[in-house]
């Protein structure tokens, strides 16, 4: 699908060309239960809950919408999803799949586990709903960053809600953010995760964005750091090649990708993920940009499940300064980047966090998140066909 838009005030018209949907981020809840304190979220005392007339708003919202696949994966997410109760996601989810939908869903939640009891693991069960936990390795390193609202670490309650999932037997996959603590312990941190249970685990680089200014891994002498670390974590998980790392098997599949397969990125592409906030505002590219206001763009919302079509939503003035800027800046990294094909030109929440503008290329997250991944992996690869 592909619409022209000519009602950006200073911009040229951008012709929009719709990627197929592939993941909808919903916000149940902006409220989170704790306050880690790398969060980026800025309305997180916030504790509005969406109602069901936004959730069959939704529904109707993505009528005629291309999908990447048949079963649309919905994370419900941008808050603590379990701060609400089981009984709305049963009216939720039956509400979401209302005649009106143009598919099956499949829910996600990524949850810091704090909540996890036997109610929610039925919960998750009766709805074949993938749970993602967010964790940050042992003890002392997470509870640096993940603590409560009075500043104690949550580790306990976590591994509590993990042990609830690992006793109802339900799968579940791990983020953990990488911080400069966690660069001081890569033994320490890969043995945690290797004997945690999950299915997969995935690294995260603690990131400048959002109301999280600064990173503990910005500056220049991180680099070389977190180069060491993972290369460490490289060597123990060649000792256990079962274990499924996110970044190491994604980076390996671009890697070893037909000349020509440059990486899409679903987060710089209008319409590949479609993020809505709890009174149904719509956002689309990456789903950090929710609740975002920034001085040089506004807010990053573009239309309402309420009121507005995905028509609506691209012929907004916001959305075509946003996506003239991206394209732009998508342009500087294939110009410049020796990385471009198996990045695909950045996410830009993380341009705007670090660069103040989606028109740029390379940030600190480029460095760390995909340059420093690709080499390691390159690494491995030529040592497994002998030239390393
Ligand atoms: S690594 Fe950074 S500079 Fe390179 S293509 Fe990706 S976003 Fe652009």
């Amino acid at each position: 699908m592909s619409v022209t838009c000519g009602t950006a005030a200073t911009h040229a018209p951008v012709n929009v060309e719709l990627a197929p949907l592939g993941l909808l981020v919903v916000q149940p809840t902006p409220f989170c239960n704790i306050d880690c304190s790398y969060c980026y979220l800025s309305h997180r005392s916030d504790k509005s809950r969406m109602d069901v007339a936004t959730v069959k708003a939704i529904a109707r919202f993505l009528r005629g919408m291309p999908l990447r696949e048949p079963q649309l994966s919905v994370v419900w997410h941008a808050g603590e999803p379990l701060t609400a109760p089981t009984e709305f996601y049963e009216t939720a989810f039956a509400a979401l799949q209302s005649k009106a939908a143009p598919t099956l869903f499949t829910h996600h939640f990524q949850t810091n586990g704090m909540l996890i009891n036997d109610d929610w693991c039925e919960l998750f069960k009766r709805w074949a709903v993938r749970i993602g936990v967010s964790i940050d390795g042992p003890k002392k390193i997470h509870d640096a960053y993940r603590v409560d609202r009075s500043n104690r670490g949550t580790y306990d309650r976590v591994m509590r809600g993990v042990a609830k999932l690992r006793e109802h037997e339900i799968p579940f996959t791990v983020i953990g953010v990488l911080t400069r603590d966690a660069l001081q312990a890569p033994d320490e941190f890969w043995h945690f995760f290797e004997t945690l249970g999950a299915t997969q685990v995935a690294f995260n680089v603690e990131e400048a964005e959002g109301t999280n200014g600064s990173s503990s891994l910005s500056g220049n002498d991180a680099d070389q750091s977190f180069r060491a670390f993972l290369q460490r974590v490289a060597r123990l998980r060649s000792a256990n090649p079962g274990m499924r790392l996110r970044e190491f098997d994604g980076m390996r599949g671009h890697l070893t990708a037909p000349p020509g397969s440059d990486v899409m990125r679903a987060d710089n592409r209008p319409g590949a993920i479609i993020n809505i906030d709890v009174v149904g505002n719509v956002t689309t590219f990456s789903p950090e940009l929710l609740g975002v206001e920034d001085d040089r763009y506004g807010k990053f919302h573009w239309g309402n499940v309420h009121t507005d079509d995905w028509q609506a939503v691209v012929s907004n003035p916001g959305f075509q300064h946003a996506y003239s800027d991206i394209l732009a800046g998508i342009e500087q990294c294939r110009d410049t980047c020796a990385y471009f094909s198996v990045c695909g030109g950045g996410n830009p929440s993380n341009k705007l966090g670090e660069l103040r503008t989606f028109a740029g290329a390379e940030t600190q997250y480029c460095r760390l998140h995909v340059q420093a991944f690709a080499d390691i992996v390159i690494d491995e690869l030529e040592h497994e066909i002998g030239i390393g």
